[in-house]
């Protein structure tokens, strides 16, 4: 027998190299080699569509997720590459023309702000409802929506090395200033965390927090070791970087830095999850994708893998299947399925909710109970976050079985309640309350709660 035992958390990762970060906004379309080669109008609807809707896109991602041979149908490639259907008939059309005449630049984006606004960039009451206050002060870039969780959007964090085509972000991304939620303080958010001990979770958000150099990570992270702070048992971290720049754990200057920051929060005591947004089990195809995740967990790190389903990238049980069974393989819980936010290019990348329970049953169907740890599928709106149990006939009325996850109102989790069943419907608020009902159980306080600003 062989007596070498090898650790593979603790593979030395020297085999890997050091990469330069590259990347290509809308005004780098031409600059992109391999998309040369598609259709002369491909290109153009891209240019358009990017004028309105964020395009970031990096090498890593271009070069080793994209299987080149499956465009325009590749599912890396349509969360990343704009496609003509992501804006309305009317909306593209009126962008188009502005760039066949040859519009200059400010035209162009007089008229993509006008169509942002038609977008929803804010859903579920985003900018109004969730903002905390400090010494009588609006804290931004922090919003208290549940009892237990804050989230902070540090203000370095707010971009991501490549953008998702579906994401309901976009409004931070695109330049808009009034729009963006940030915050510039370690300090403010301390303060608010000191008093507020009914939080346990911290999370970490963006945009993309990894986007941000280690230095900045430990300004926030750090003093939360003291002792003020041991109500704030678990610190998480809501990332695309595993996906799209893995190197950013592996062979980035302050990489060891950053696996350091987290074996020091894990050893002090705190609970460390690192939230990975994954679509599709192709992001997890490459030797540094794989190093990455190694190298967090050997700190001690969780990983938990949450992500939204997608028309045109995952609508498909299949996929799901095997991503959450890659992920268990891997060592990383399978978290949330969300439903795709009602935003942006919401037309294009819709499912309605019937097809995203059946998409999530068949999945569940095909893995082992340690890959059914995923919930969903899960709309986070207004009142919470809203799962679709099941779809069934009680007394003869076809219903959904409906649960929150998360509630405005604690009281309001695991309570189940019942939709009208309904074949289009792809969001809570197309939903009608079951039975004859008028209302459900929690509107009237939802709408009183609105009223009172938080
Ligand atoms: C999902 C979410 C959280 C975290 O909820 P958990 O159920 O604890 O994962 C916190 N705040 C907001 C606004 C969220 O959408
Ligand atoms: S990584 Fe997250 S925040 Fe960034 S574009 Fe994708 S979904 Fe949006």
């Amino acid at each position: 027998m062989n007596s070498i035992v090898t650790f593979p958390n603790r593979i030395p990762t020297t085999e890997f190299e050091e990469r330069r970060f590259k990347v290509y906004t809308d005004r780098q379309l031409d600059k992109i080699e391999v998309i040369q080669n598609l259709p002369e109008e491909t290109l153009f609807e891209m240019k358009v569509v990017a004028s309105v809707l964020p395009f970031r896109v990096n090498e890593y991602v271009i070069n080793e997720l994209i299987n080149w041979d499956k465009v325009p149908n590749d599912p890396i490639y349509q969360l990343v590459f704009p496609q003509k259907g992501m804006l309305k008939d009317e909306h593209y059309e009126r962008m188009a023309k502005l760039h066949r005449e040859g519009a200059d630049k400010k035209e162009i984006q007089a008229v993509a702000k006008e169509i942002r606004d038609e977008l929803n960039p804010h859903p579920a009451g985003q900018m109004e409802m969730n903002m905390p206050e400090l010494d009588g002060e609006v804290l931004d870039g922090v919003q208290h929506k549940y009892r237990e969780t804050v989230l902070f959007f540090p203000a370095q964090g707010q971009t991501c090395h490549s953008y998702c085509t579906f994401c309901f972000r976009w409004a931070q991304f695109v330049g808009d200033k009034d729009l963006k939620m940030a915050s510039t303080e370690a300090e403010k958010l301390h303060g608010y965390l000191q008093e507020h001990t009914e939080v346990t979770d911290l999370l970490v958000t963006g945009g993309d927090p990894m986007v941000m150099k280690t230095k900045n990570l430990v300004q926030y992270l750090e003093p939360l070791l003291q002792p003020e702070f041991d109500h704030i048992q678990t610190i998480r971290i809501g990332t695309k970087a595993l996906t799209f720049w893995p190197y950013r754990f592996v062979t980035d200057k302050d990489a060891d830095e950053l696996i350091d920051l987290f074996a020091k929060l894990v050893d002090a005591g705190k609970h460390v999850a690192i939230m990975a947004h994954y679509n599709h089990w192709q992001e997890i195809t490459t030797e540094i994708a794989e190093e990455a995740i190694r190298r967090i967990r050997a700190t001690g790190a969780e990983i938990r893998a949450q992500g939204p389903l997608i028309k045109h990238v995952n609508d498909d049980a299949d996929a799901w299947a095997k991503l959450w069974k890659k992920e268990v393989q891997l060592g990383i819980i399978p978290y949330y399925m969300f439903v795709e936010r009602d935003t942006g290019a919401k037309n294009y990348f819709e499912v309605p909710l019937v097809e995203a329970f059946h998409i999530y049953r068949e999945a569940m169907k095909k893995v082992s109970g340690l890959a059914r740890t995923a919930r969903g599928p899960s709309m986070s709106a207004g009142p919470g976050k809203v799962e679709i149990q099941g779809i069934t006939e009680i007394n003869g009325e076809k219903v959904f079985v409906l649960r929150f996850l998360q509630g405005r109102n604690p009281d309001w989790v695991q309570r189940p309640f019942f939709a009208k069943y309904s074949e289009t419907a792809t969001w809570l608020h197309e939903l009608e309350p079951a039975f004859g009902e008028e209302k459900f159980f929690f509107e009237d306080e939802y709408e009183e709660m609105k009223k009172g600003n938080g």
